[in-house]
């Protein structure tokens, strides 16, 4: 019999609030160590938390996403444990009653829709950065992270392959993404997911789980997923024993690595935090929530297609990245033409982001819709289907709005690039052509019709960089018959 594969994931999602979870402090990335810290961070005697109200909307906005019930009165926990890295000696957390349980996140499979469900989401603090062997002299410590808030998202051990929980993590993502709670930077650390996987033949109890933490990329995921299953299996194949332990994942060598065996949840000594009263979440508050839940992406992928009328594909593109989508309303709106801002920016400014490397997430131009560069797209769209400009000179002036920020009206006017719609001017041309070009015209009439990309090409080029392809190929087409 085959070998099934088990897995479940716990996913820390670093939240983009303006302040740590429980002081004041900044949570903007630095590079100066211990420059965002205050004494509730680091730990110092007598100092105490005080809960950020943004953080628990933030939790409340992932669990309505992701159907949830919201736990109405819930409660902070100190999870005990020694490190350097945590200044108090414990990280404050919940486990008795987390912010949200029992919800549930569909993911497409090859074998169509599944659920994965959610056992828990709960809010906690993340802890500092040990820099080990600086100048030799040992480890440092930066508080820096210290107090960043994290949502802890605890699936049930739902999956089968690494395809489900790789389909699942893309889901999580746009989700955190478009909630405007996470800014989902995996090679920062914003999403970590850790793997819990076991092996067992088909309808037997679970199998011992191994623990694989802090992955955050997609790739090393799947690897690491497959590398953990192939070792499980050959451990039982010969006789041997799967041992409950945490692992780490090491993506040069292609291995994982015994760390520490497991702790398990007695070992530490969680109780409720005295320095934090319950955390009560009364109707109104939930309900303004719910009310003001930003639309996600799946749900904008519908919109478009069905209210703007563009294709399944271009959609999909879109929604990729919020600073994309929000990029496209903000052009539509302006353009009022829907279906050609998406070509534009599925064709063209994507080319354009790839050739310089501008990631979607780190887009910053055309997030309002008052932005200089909205306007400036919106005209040049305007233009090309009104027939003032042909296509390839609003590639070329898309691309110098992108590169150099020009201002369409004033490029045009001064490199002439206003179309040529004068008939007379198209007809002169192509007479121009025929006549210098007999051997070519006597071919196409004797059934060579591939001479009129030629003919075509020629009668372009006497116009110049304002012709109208379309009249002159009319034009042209009626002078050859
Ligand atoms: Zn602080
Ligand atoms: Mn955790």
């Amino acid at each position: 019999m085959k070998w099934e594969t088990v897995i479940g994931l716990e996913v820390h999602a670093e939240l983009s609030t303006k302040s740590k979870i429980f002081c004041g402090c900044s949570t903007s990335f630095s590079n100066e160590p211990n420059t965002k810290v205050c004494p509730v961070c680091c730990g110092m005697p007598g100092a105490l938390p005080v809960l950020n109200r943004a953080v628990v909307e933030y939790a409340m906005r992932l669990g309505i996403a992701l159907n949830c019930e919201i736990t109405r009165l819930s409660r902070f926990d100190r999870k005990n444990y020694f490190y350097p890295d945590i200044p108090n000696a414990y990280q404050i957390s919940q486990l008795y009653a987390p912010i949200c349980r029992y919800g549930y996140l569909e993911i497409e499979t090859e074998e169509g829709v599944k659920k994965i469900n959610i056992h828990q989401i709960h809010m906690e603090e993340d802890a500092g950065k040990l820099i080990h062997d600086t100048h030799g002299k040992g480890a440092l410590m930066d508080f820096n992270r210290c107090g960043i808030p994290l949502l802890e998202i605890v699936s049930k051990p739902d999956f089968r392959n690494s395809a489900e929980v790789i389909a699942y993590l893309e889901k999580l993502r746009e989700t955190l993404l478009f909630l405007d709670i996470c800014d989902c930077k995996m090679q920062e650390g914003s999403i970590r997911a850790d793997i819990n996987l076991s092996i067992r033949k088909p309808g037997e109890e679970l199998g011992v789980r191994t623990e694989t933490k802090n992955m955050n990329s997609f790739k090393a995921i799947t690897r690491a997923i497959e590398y953990e299953r192939e070792r499980q299996i050959e451990v039982l194949e010969d006789g041997g024993l799967i041992f409950q332990e945490t692992r780490r994942w090491d993506d040069d060598k292609g291995t994982s690595y015994g760390m520490r065996t497991k702790e398990n949840i007695q070992d530490y000594r969680y109780f409720p935090d005295p320095d934090l009263p319950p955390l009560q979440i009364d109707d109104n508050w939930l309900e303004s929530i719910k009310a003001n839940l930003p639309e996600l992406a799946y749900q904008k992928r519908q919109r478009y297609i069905r209210d703007f009328k563009i294709t399944e594909y271009a959609a999909g593109i879109i929604t990729v990245h919020k600073n994309i989508s929000n990029l496209f309303e903000n052009v539509s709106q302006i353009s009022n033409q829907p279906v050609e801002t998406a070509n534009l920016i599925t064709g063209e400014i994507m080319r354009l982001m790839n050739n310089s490397n501008l990631l979607p997430e780190d887009l910053t131009w055309g997030q309002t819709a008052d932005c200089p560069y909205i306007k400036k797209l919106s005209v040049l769209i305007g233009f090309v289907t009104s027939g003032k400009i042909n296509r390839s000179v609003y590639k070329e002036i898309v691309e110098a709005v992108f590169t150099s920020n020009v201002d369409p009206e004033n490029y045009i006017t001064q490199k002439g690039l206003l179309m040529v719609n004068d008939d007379n001017a198209i007809i002169e041309a192509v007479k121009a052509v025929l006549s210098e070009n007999q051997d070519s015209v006597t071919d196409y009439r004797g059934g060579k019709e591939k001479v009129f990309g030629f003919l075509m090409g020629q009668v372009m080029k006497k116009l110049g960089k304002g012709g109208n392809p379309e009249l002159a190929k009319k034009v042209l087409e009626e002078a050859l018959a």
